[in-house]
């Protein structure tokens, strides 16, 4: 198993459970959708004139979201309209991507997903297997995609790196906590709002509140930052209303035994224990900081929204983790990553 990082076998995360079942949250601008692939740019330039949006400083293409909506130019209340015209793979392909991603490990391809998608997060699910994945995680020449590597060094702490074998033995226990939904904060054994360097929590509430604009991203970053006021300055929360209402209370629909919110935090961090993106930033003992962090916030929001209910908790419990799994991926949260210290 030494040396160099492998795609196969596929390693599907034990208790991980997906299914498109056309919610269209992913299809909103809660995140970028792209980037698109020069064969996605030439099949939508045949479809529509206005259907891709070009980020020229990033270099990057990806799907045009309607100003009206905050919805890609192609979903409606019926679903996507490439899908039912053309049939699921004519999708971009990040489009059918989402939410897998591929990270090659000297074991193999480890499956993870994102949680910032109804159909990840809420009622029941058939579990994910590698004939379930394997399709999305193709490339266009049919080979597999990975979107990071680790290689046979694992950095445990700062000071402490580790072969991948003895990462898999050590890093089991917490996984298996993290699946239970058991005690995550004993489990992940770290500090919240670690010291920051270049900056401070203060500046990174300020930014976050900072986004403005009618969009899904911005109201997210602005239920983000109001939590994290909240919880670091004991900042007094304004109310922001809920832009994914629709969409959560039409998924919750299906929820017939409710999870507890516990579980559906536990599963998110899981999968990004699992995806071991956290590398390109440095250690786990870093990494579980982050997550201690985004857990408050998270539990932070899931508190503010209604959890009169087993189900109205587990709802709320999703759209808080898709809060901080969006605010996740943006470059204000990319530069909280770089400067959290590391103890
Ligand atoms: S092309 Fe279809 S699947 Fe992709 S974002 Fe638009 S509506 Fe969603």
């Amino acid at each position: 198993m030494k040396g160099r990082a492998r795609r196969e076998p596929l390693l599907i995360r034990p208790g991980a459970r997906f299914e498109c079942v056309g919610d269209g949250l992913c299809c909103s601008d809660i995140h970028a959708v792209g980037a698109l692939t020069d064969d996605d740019c030439e099949m939508l330039a045949m479809i529509s004139e206005d259907a891709i949006d070009r980020h020229e400083e990033e270099e990057a293409a990806v799907m045009m979201m309607r100003s009206d909506t905050g919805r890609c130019v192609f979903w409606s209340e019926a679903g996507c309209a490439i899908h039912a015209r053309l049939g699921a793979n004519m999708k971009p392909t990040p489009c059918i991507q989402f939410p897998y991603a591929l990270t090659a490990t000297p074991a193999g391809g480890r499956v993870s997903t994102q949680h910032r998608c109804t159909c990840r997060t809420l009622g029941p699910l058939p579990p994910i297997t590698e004939d379930s994945a394997r399709p999305c995680l193709l490339d266009a020449n049919g080979e597999l995609k990975m979107e990071h590597v680790v290689l046979d060094e694992v950095p445990w702490t700062a000071t402490e790196k580790i072969p991948f074998a003895e990462y898999q033995a050590r890093e089991a226990p917490l996984l298996d906590a993290l699946i239970a939904g058991r005690g995550l904060k004993n489990a992940l054994d770290a500090e919240p709002f670690p010291a920051l360097e270049g900056t401070t929590w203060d500046a990174v509430v300020e930014e976050l509140l900072d986004f403005r604009g009618p969009s899904r991203a911005a109201t997210a970053s602005r239920w983000f930052g109001e939590a994290l006021g909240f919880l670091v300055e004991r900042r007094e929360r304004t109310e922001q209303g809920r832009p994914w209402a629709d969409a959560f209370e039409h998924a919750g629909a299906r929820i017939v035994e409710p999870v507890s919110p516990n579980r559906v935090f536990g599963d998110w961090l899981a999968d990004e224990l699992w995806s071991m993106r956290w590398t390109h930033y440095g250690s786990l003992a870093r990494a579980r900081a982050e997550w201690a962090t985004r857990l408050a916030v998270a539990r932070r929001i899931a508190g503010w929204l209604d959890v009169s209910t087993p189900k109205r908790d587990n709802i709320a419990a999703a759209e808080a983790v898709m809060i901080v799994d969006v605010i996740g991926t943006t470059d204000p949260w990319d530069k909280v990553q770089r400067a959290m210290t590391e103890a």
